[in-house]
């Protein structure tokens, strides 16, 4: 490989005028007689390299005009600034080497199902949109650990195989550890909580795992969450914790990947109003508002916008199979087929919120104190929002057995959900923690739990007890907030589901 001149895409701003390589795969090419449009991909961006016939031997022009994509090639030509380009830069290829053709390359540009891209994640992962989200995770991560880091935490790491059940038994996966029964993690708090009483400020980052068995797109069976905790903090602190934090992670996000949240279509004006205060309520108001006329009025309102939308699906697809079945240039068909696979699958998830729409608002209309919010209940109030929202001091029945009783109410926990907004639901849990002995060791009793594996976690109320709380942020649901993905499947790079395993 000629590596004199190795250049990357991400770097061409500065190689204006300089004769360079670039090392890639073929993305997509056009070719118009004697010039040939190749898009070649390098892993930092798509730049488009043009070869002219008469300026490169008859026999590689050839060569390149029957390149499959995804084939990988180095190209050597001087770099031009056009902003009408993908990326804003061309290549004029003077040269060019092919590395590995490709034949039949199993995915074309945006024209297949879901069940079809995640079959193919291995070779999905070099599309744009998956490049875009991988690009935006990297940020987020980063930013997350420059915010703990930066502002006095300690990374501890727990561990992932664990005795201990903090997040219900029913979402346990359950491992053979020498011919005794342990799980795997579902959350590293408790151990946080050790670690809170000997660093002040700690916080774990890691993969996690539920089994969840119903598919919704808000799950996974292993995330990655990043869990503070902080010795000395109540509720007014956390909040004010997690809403310094959000603020600070969108802001990086916004700042690193603009070009790839517009690639993505994310709504950005959006993400820039996400300052502080965050809205604020109380488990009590948001049931209110649920079960109140605001929110019928909303659904009614949203039930008309979907149907309107229908329509306006249902007249663009029938347009295109009016076109479909006319004579047509075979790219033109192509581009119509694939027009249509999204049209398809858009029309098929607004008949699904129109079918949703009425089940929802019974839902809402029936809610009772003392529930969970549901999926549907913390979208509705999610909807009506267009900054992140706190949702405080959840009935004791409905949250875990480590959460601390509000002293002031005893049927409430000191605990919080954060919803971000627009729709998407909640990103965060967290809580402060039962940090009196008594209290704790009843909690733990009632919900039927093996004392023997938590009195570890008895101890640290035992020697030294202080109010303490954190919480968890889970990254494909921040991810698929930020970027508009959907499905929260997207925004990790080989997503693990009920069903899906195998690559
Ligand atoms: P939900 O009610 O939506 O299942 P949860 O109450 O079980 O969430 P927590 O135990 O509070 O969630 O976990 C903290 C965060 O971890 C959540 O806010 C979410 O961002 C993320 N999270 C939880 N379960 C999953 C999952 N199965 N897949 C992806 N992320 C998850
Ligand atoms: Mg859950």
């Amino acid at each position: 490989m000629k590596n004199s001149n190795r250049a990357y895409i991400s770097q061409l701003k500065d190689n204006i005028g300089q004769q360079v390589t670039l090392a890639g795969w073929l993305y997509k090419s056009r070719s118009s007689g004697k010039i040939q449009f190749l898009i070649i991909r390098d892993g930092t961006g798509l730049c488009q390299c043009i070869a002219e016939k008469g300026k490169i031997p008859d026999e590689l022009f050839d060569a390149l005009k029957h390149l499959g994509q995804e084939s990988s090639l180095t190209v050597t030509g001087a770099v031009r600034a056009d902003d009408r380009s993908v990326g804003g830069y061309e290549i004029a290829i003077t040269d060019a080497e092919i590395i590995s053709p490709a034949g039949d390359y199993p995915i074309a540009p945006k024209s297949h199902g879901i069940d079809f891209l995640l079959k193919n994640r291995h070779l999905h992962l070099r599309s744009q949109r998956q490049w875009c989200i991988g690009k935006i995770r990297h940020t987020l991560i980063d930013a997350i650990r420059r915010f703990f880091n930066d502002n006095g935490f300690t990374l501890i790491d727990t561990p992932i195989f664990t005795a201990m059940a903090a997040e219900g038994e029913q979402t346990l996966f359950e491992a053979d550890y020498f011919g005794q029964p342990i799980h795997l993690t579902q959350t590293g708090q408790l151990h946080l909580e050790a670690a809170a009483m000997s660093f002040g400020k700690v916080y774990c980052f890691g993969p996690t795992f539920r089994a969840e068995k119903s598919k919704t797109r808000r799950h996974l069976t292993e995330f990655w969450m990043v869990e503070p905790e902080v010795a000395f903090i109540d509720l007014d602190g956390l909040l004010e914790l997690a809403e310094n934090f959000v603020f600070f992670i969108v802001k990086q996000v916004l700042q690193e990947n603009r070009s790839e949240l517009e690639i993505l279509g994310a709504d950005i004006p959006a993400l820039e109003k996400i300052k502080a205060p965050f809205y604020r309520l109380t488990y009590t108001e948001a049931a209110d508002i649920l079960t109140g006329q605001k929110t019928k009025d909303f659904l009614a309102n949203q039930l008309g916008e979907f149907k309107a939308q229908k329509n306006d699906y249902e007249t663009k697809i029938a347009d295109l199979e009016k076109q479909q079945a006319g004579q047509l240039k075979q790219w033109r068909k192509d581009k119509i087929a694939a027009e249509l696979i999204e049209l398809r699958s858009e029309l098929a998830e607004i008949n699904t919120k129109i079918e949703n729409n009425p089940k929802h608002a019974k839902l809402a209309a029936e809610f009772q104190w003392g529930k969970d919010l549901g999926g549907s209940d913390e979208t509705i109030i999610s909807q009506m929002h267009d900054k992140p929202i706190f949702v405080t001091h959840y009935p004791k029945g409905a949250k875990a057995f480590y959460m601390k009783t509000d002293r002031n109410n005893y049927k409430v926990v000191l605990n919080f959900d954060l919803l971000a907004p627009n729709g998407f639901g909640e990103i965060i849990g967290g809580s402060v923690r039962e940090d009196d002995y008594d209290l704790l060791l009843s909690r733990i009793e009632q919900q039927g739990l093996n004392r023997e594996n938590y009195e570890w976690y008895l101890d640290l109320r035992r020697y030294g007890s202080v109010p303490h709380g954190g919480f968890g942020l889970g990254i494909e649901r921040t991810i698929a907030w930020l970027t508009g993905e959907r499905h929260i499947r997207q925004c990790i790079a080989f997503p693990r589901l009920m069903d899906r395993i195998y690559i």
